[in-house]
């Protein structure tokens, strides 16, 4: 049976999403067929918004409706401390943990050469033209990619090109990377080695 082609079109559109089956997208569809109009509107409004409302910061590319973003534009938080992350979905769980009172960097990315995905391809440059711009306030970056392979590789670039900066500019921050070690709540018997051996690595005086 050939459904109606405006729900046809609504599956199709569900299904294309990420984690999104046949079935799951059906049943989305349907759900929505449902729904009062005026919160359909909402939801399309929405929807048409995302992309034309939505701009990357122009100082450390966070997303915002604005120039700079809120985190950019409040005065209270650390000039000194910048963190440097891959993706603004890291900046918002780094947020959420009320722990870092800094600015940041998203890079929208990381070097995977394995995926042919290299330094040109993430804002490295603008992190380093940053550096210089705003003359030594920094005094510390907290490199905060992933503990994978392409968030290792990626901080090891980065790691390279800021030393390279700090010292022809004569620029005075320190470089840290976040801790690893074992998961809160963890048990040493389930812990993969390579996370045991950096947890030994780096621990800490008690
Ligand atoms: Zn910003």
């Amino acid at each position: 049976m050939n459904l109606p082609q405006p729900l046809q079109e609504l599956i199709d559109q569900f299904e294309s999403l990420p984690g999104i089956g046949r079935k799951s997208a059906a049943k989305l569809a349907f759900y929505l067929l449902n729904v009062p109009q005026d919160r359909l509107n909402r939801f399309s409004q929405a929807l048409t918004d995302l992309k034309v409302k939505t701009h990357k910061c122009d100082r450390c590319f966070n997303l915002t409706e604005n120039k700079r973003c809120s985190l950019c534009e409040d005065e209270g938080r650390d000039q000194s401390l910048l963190c440097v992350v891959e993706e603004v979905t890291d900046l918002l769980v780094i947020e959420q943990t009320r722990k870092f009172n800094g600015l940041y960097h998203v890079l929208y990315g990381r070097i995977d050469p394995l995926n042919n995905l290299g330094p040109e391809e993430i804002l490295a440059p603008q992190l380093l033209s940053r550096l210089v711009k705003e003359g030594g306030k920094i005094k510390e970056i907290i490199l905060a990619t992933n503990p994978n392979m392409e968030g290792e590789t990626t901080a090891m670039y980065l790691k390279s090109k800021l030393e390279e900066l700090r010292t022809k500019k004569s620029l005075d921050f320190k470089i840290s990377r976040l801790a690893y070690g074992l998961p809160m709540g963890a048990s040493l018997e389930y812990a993969d080695y390579g996370t045991l051996i950096q947890a030994l690595d780096h621990r800490n005086g008690f």
